[in-house]
């Protein structure tokens, strides 16, 4: 079976079985650009090249299987099903701005077992495919169609270290910005890592205009390596002889959440200077959302804006990052595939 998202091997495809070039454009465009509904997509397709188009392009595979609204903010969680019933989440994000946002799950679980996050706490199940990433932006830019809104952002964010499963964020990334599927602007997509320094080097050259951000969190080794166990002991240092090489694109960022009396303090800060030093790197501090059962806490507005106002001091440039979703757990850090599922928010 061929992937819908696999464009020159549809497009062979196609040819060998008389669907014309015109029509496969405007399949194209109502599944990838329109959101149009599936039947609606298939439409645009004559009916013979249709039968042989379902029979041998595999279309999407997850499917939605909840989604709950804030009754705070403009977020939505979105819960996925794959075949064998397990979880992925994806989070909606809409900015008073009219912006829209989705952020997406890369793998199923995740072993980094950062101690902020309740993902972490679920260990790996298992990594997504192109696909599975790609059916998430899929089946919400459909909703997001029916809202009459337009999916701006992609953030590759949710569960799962992205560098961790490279190959296949990378690939859904090239499909993602390909002008004959998604065309989103590499200025619109962003991942997220908690560090993985020879991915992130590679990254960086092969998609110089997409963004990437990097959890810090500290600069204090020993209280990185108890947040964020990832890389071990020697993290800081292997991220921060590659840096340089990061921070020569406008696109990077460096993010911190802040918990209280953890890395919040006159040494932290300190820590955190010392270790940018001479890196024109944009710096992004995070809030808190604490999850049931967590040990951390967030700082107050008026504490983050005085770490804030002290790095700038320092030569940065800094911004304070609003989670949205928390009281649907869906804000940063919260995901777990754990929550119940409702009958009333069953799709
Ligand atoms: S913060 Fe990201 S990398 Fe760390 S455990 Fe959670 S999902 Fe994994």
């Amino acid at each position: 079976m061929l992937s819908i998202y696999d464009s020159d091997k549809v497009e062979l495809f196609c040819r060998k079985n008389g669907i014309y070039d015109h029509a496969l454009k405007r399949f194209r465009n109502a599944f990838f650009k329109r959101a149009l509904p599936l039947d609606e997509c298939l439409g645009m397709l004559t009916e013979a090249g249709r039968a042989k188009f379902v029979e041998h392009v595999g279309l999407p595979q997850l499917v939605l299987a909840e989604r709950h609204d804030s009754q705070l903010d403009g977020a939505s969680k979105l819960i996925f099903v794959t075949g064998n019933r397990e979880r992925v989440e994806a989070v909606i994000l809409r900015i008073a701005s009219g912006r829209t946002s989705l952020c997406i799950s890369s793998q199923i679980g995740c072993s980094a077992d950062c101690a902020f996050c309740a993902t972490g706490g679920m260990g790996l199940t298992r990594n997504l495919t192109t696909g599975e990433l790609l059916d998430q932006v899929v089946l919400a830019r459909r909703l997001l169609a029916e809202e009459g809104r337009q999916l701006r952002n992609v953030v590759i964010m949710g569960m799962g270290e992205p560098f961790h499963n490279e190959q296949a964020v990378c690939g859904a990334l090239e499909v993602l910005r390909d002008v004959r599927c998604f065309c989103f602007s590499e200025r619109h997509l962003l991942v997220s890592t908690a560090g993985v320094p020879a991915a992130m080097v590679r990254f960086v050259e092969r998609f110089p205009d997409i963004r990437l951000a990097l959890s810090l969190h500290a600069a204090r080794p020993e209280v990185r390596t108890r947040l964020m166990p990832i890389g071990g002991a020697q993290a800081l240092d292997k991220l921060r002889a590659v840096l340089p090489a990061l921070a020569q694109h406008g696109n990077f960022m460096v993010e911190y959440l802040l918990l209280q009396g953890v890395n919040d303090g006159p040494d932290d800060l300190a820590a955190l200077i010392e270790y940018l030093r001479g890196q024109p790197v944009h710096l992004n501090l995070i809030q808190f959302n604490p999850f049931p059962n967590s040990p951390f806490r967030p700082v107050t507005s008026e504490a983050r804006e005085a770490f804030a106002h002290a790095l700038r001091r320092a030569g940065f440039k800094v911004t304070l990052r609003r989670s949205l979703g928390a009281d649907i757990a869906a804000a940063c850090g919260q995901l777990a595939g754990t929550k119940s599922i409702n009958k009333e928010n069953a799709i």
